[in-house]
């Protein structure tokens, strides 16, 4: 008998056939619909106008983001379309949607009247829907007092809040808390918040302003050298980066209106799902951010009005543009 007949399909038959081909099937059907994605970082930078982020082209304050929006994706335009405040524009990051943020008596900061939102929240969908612990999904943050709260939604709610890890004062310090959080819990999702280019922006000094986007630059910089350099996180990883407002075209101290400057914000994305070199121009908002990480790691997000931007992801969909 010719030993290479050993080697054509239909010498192979039998159960070790259909196994072999289920497993080709499988991993065939893994690399065209799955992701590689296990884990998302993302950081809220408040208040960085995109004039001094990504939208100039000298990148003069943002050289780490620069550097990672080549190994990933920025959007144009990525706006804040409602209102250019934290205090509804971070809500509707976490919710994928503009939500209502009603007051309630918080038993956590005694009973002090607090903010909690209407539409369940990212941390909701994930921890509920893939049964996650709370420290697996951790939001990090400086002392900020009482913190705002999720949502008491009567099929969410407290039981899928997130781990609040409140603790520091400048942005370096919040970074220092983020580095012992990741390294002891390892959380799949982690939201890290960093409020200083805010704080500063409102004291109406230039200097201190572009100084502190520069260490929050620094900051996401050294944040995806710690994935790359940890094991768990390595390679599975996506980070986005992005602000709940911008600040005024023609005052920097200020925000909360409609003008170009407050709408428009920054979305970098960066990960083993996200194409390399891609500036999108397909028009997406803030709330298209919790949608596009449901997408990656596995939940419905089925209240939020925003939408999966698939335009970003490796795979058919070419919606790619010319490298700028
Ligand atoms: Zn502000
Ligand atoms: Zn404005």
């Amino acid at each position: 008998m010719n030993p290479a007949s050993d080697y054509r399909f239909g010498s192979w038959k039998g159960p070790a056939c259909v196994l072999v081909w289920f497993t080709v099937i499988l991993l065939a059907a893994t690399s065209i619909w799955g992701y590689e994605t296990e884990h998302v970082v993302l950081v809220i930078i408040d208040g960085l106008r995109y004039t001094e982020g990504l939208g100039d082209t000298n990148h003069t304050y943002v050289p780490r983001m620069y550097e990672l929006s080549k190994q990933g994706a920025v959007v144009e335009p990525f706006t804040n379309d409602r209102h250019t405040n934290t205090r509804r524009g971070i809500p509707a990051i976490w919710c994928g949607g503009w939500t209502e943020v009603p007051t309630f008596a918080d038993r956590h900061c005694g009973g002090v009247d607090n903010q909690c939102c209407e539409l369940p929240t990212i941390f909701e969908y994930y921890r509920k829907q893939l049964s996650r612990p709370q420290e697996d999904c951790i939001y990090v943050l400086g002392d900020v007092g009482c913190i705002w709260k999720a949502s008491f939604d009567a099929d969410y709610g407290p039981d899928y809040w997130p781990l609040y890890h409140c603790e520091g004062s400048t942005d370096l310090e919040v970074w220092d808390q983020a580095q012992e959080i990741l390294k002891a819990y390892h959380p799949s999702f982690l939201l890290f918040y960093l409020a200083r280019v805010d704080h500063f922006g409102h004291s109406g000094s230039w200097g201190y302003y572009t100084r502190s986007i520069e260490i929050a630059d620094d900051i996401v910089g050294m944040l995806w050298d710690f994935i790359q350099a940890d094991s768990v996180y390595a390679n599975t990883t996506t980070m986005f980066v992005t602000n709940d407002h911008g600040r005024h075209t023609d005052d920097f101290s200020g925000h909360d209106c409609d003008c170009e400057g407050c709408r428009t914000i920054q979305l970098l994305a960066v990960g083993p799902d996200i194409k390399q070199d891609l500036v999108s121009t397909v028009p997406r908002t803030l709330c298209d951010i919790t949608p596009t990480i449901g997408e990656l790691l596995g939940f419905e997000t089925e209240r939020a009005s925003g939408s999966v931007m698939h335009e970003l992801f490796e795979g058919p969909d070419t919606t790619r543009t010319p490298s700028r």
